[in-house]
């Protein structure tokens, strides 16, 4: 799965994601800058009905609840992903792997290796 787009200032170092073309502190150009795909859990809530269709496509088989939450980077920016974690087993500070691709990010549970 590719790492999420973000943009860079290569004069403060600000990461913004969505992408912006110009840096938000200091107005300069920013560089595209794949996001690292290796975060931890800010914070995060469970689904608990289907959200609204279109543009929600849910799988085969009827829903199920699914954990939402932000995921915060090294780069310091949090991006909102399904947590593909089961609402008993969640918690917050774990150790994620976020996965970009087309629709909503998605991440799982890693290993902590520090
Ligand atoms: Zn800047």
């Amino acid at each position: 799965m590719p790492a999420l787009q973000a943009a860079r200032c290569p004069g403060c170092s600000v990461v913004t994601f969505p992408a912006a073309p110009a840096c938000p502190r200091c107005g300069a150009e920013t560089a595209p800058h794949p996001l690292s795909t290796r975060g931890r859990l800010w914070t995060w809530t469970v689904q608990r009905y289907p959200p609204k269709s279109p543009p929600h496509v849910g799988p085969g088989g009827g829903f199920q609840p699914y954990v939402v939450g932000y995921v915060e980077l090294q780069e310091g920016v949090r991006i909102e992903a399904v947590v593909d974690v089961s609402p008993a087993e969640v918690a917050i500070g774990m150790p994620l792997e976020l996965r970009g691709g087309a629709g909503v990010p998605h991440a799982s549970a890693v290993r902590d290796d520090g």
